[in-house]
């Protein structure tokens, strides 16, 4: 059987796991081709209006995946993926969404995560899903697991520099190589299926260390450090990715190698409009520069911003000239 995997949203931090489970059941995984300009059309066409820039990018991989012949497509319900932590509602209607948005749809392997309080439910769900492919019920765990020991590999490459899509390219078999030349390390910070897609974030990475900056993102950091930065703030932060920036922007603030901080956001994101407040105004030490982008962001304002702030960085970092202060 052939399943398909949409490249978007949470592809970028779960695809080992989902891949390595479905091909130890043997089916054969397809993946639609990174997002292009056709991605972003065909999703802008068939979403909802209200709906995130990511949101509506998925809809295009997903329209692009129904074109193949394909027996399903995966797209599981994420609802939480940590205790007494939750994903944004927009992840858990998203198979419903694109059941009521697209008539092409081909038949859906829905998997619901939801391990907010136990994870008896997804334990559950993992054989019933397995159960397509066989009735062996020991291969079907044992296929879990085997993905869960790829996906933990992957994000130990994260500890070497590279982000989460880079480690899932290298994870495939891919060379990559960090330049070793840099002046300046900057944090980027915003959610990974944004900041790690080429289109959607404008290649702001890359853009960045062609700038000869180091980039930091969330998953480069201690985890734990990120943990107890993020629970300075007096409320606890129930969002898992949320929490994840809070932490991050906290520990890239208190931490001197780091020149500044950059928020990407996106256009329509409610959790992004209150996250992205608080990470503002509780960034005290560093330059922070928000950036919001959507579907008709264009790439010369972003290279524009990007190019001001290294400049502002370096001068004040006195690496251009003296440190002139604004206050004379
Ligand atoms: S967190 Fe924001 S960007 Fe992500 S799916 Fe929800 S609304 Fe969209």
């Amino acid at each position: 059987m052939r399943v398909g995997i949409p490249k978007g949203l949470f592809y970028h931090y779960y695809f080992p796991l989902w891949k390595t489970f479905f091909q130890d059941l043997g089916a054969e995984v397809v993946t639609s081709a990174a997002t292009n300009r056709r991605t972003v059309e065909r999703g802008i066409e068939s979403a909802v209006d209200e709906a995130c820039f990511p949101i509506k990018v998925y809809y295009g991989h997903v329209r692009e995946l129904c074109r193949q012949k394909l027996d399903y497509i995966f797209i599981p319900r994420l609802v939480s993926v940590e205790y007494r932590s939750y994903i944004c509602p927009k992840f858990m209607g998203l198979p419903d969404m694109l059941k009521a948005g697209l008539p092409e749809l081909l038949p859906v392997i829905e998997l619901t995560v939801d391990v907010s309080k136990n994870d008896r439910q997804l334990k559950q769900d993992i054989i019933r899903v397995g159960k397509i492919f066989t009735n062996n019920k020991n291969q079907i765990n044992r296929a879990y697991q085997h993905g869960l020991d790829e996906l933990s590999k992957c994000k130990n490459l994260c500890r070497e520099g590279y982000n989460i899509s880079e480690a899932i390219q290298i994870w495939e078999g891919e060379q990559l190589e960090l330049s070793p030349n840099y002046d300046l390390n900057i944090g980027v910070l915003g959610h990974g299926y944004s900041l790690y897609d080429h289109t959607i974030s404008m290649n702001i990475i890359e853009r960045l260390r062609k700038m000869d900056c180091r980039v930091f993102v969330a998953e480069t950091l201690d985890q734990e450090e990120i943990e107890r930065q993020a629970a300075q703030i007096p409320k606890k932060v129930f969002w898992t990715l949320g929490r994840m920036m809070v932490g991050s922007a906290l520990y890239m603030d208190s931490h001197d190698q780091f020149d500044g901080i950059i928020y990407l956001a996106c256009f329509g994101c409610g959790p992004d409009s209150m996250i992205g407040e608080v990470i503002e105004r509780k960034v005290k030490n560093k330059p922070f520069m928000f950036i919001t982008i959507d579907e008709h962001t264009g790439e010369a304002g972003m290279v524009t911003r990007l190019e001001a702030f290294c400049d502002m960085l370096r001068r004040r970092a006195g690496k251009y000239e003296d440190y002139i202060s604004s206050y004379g």
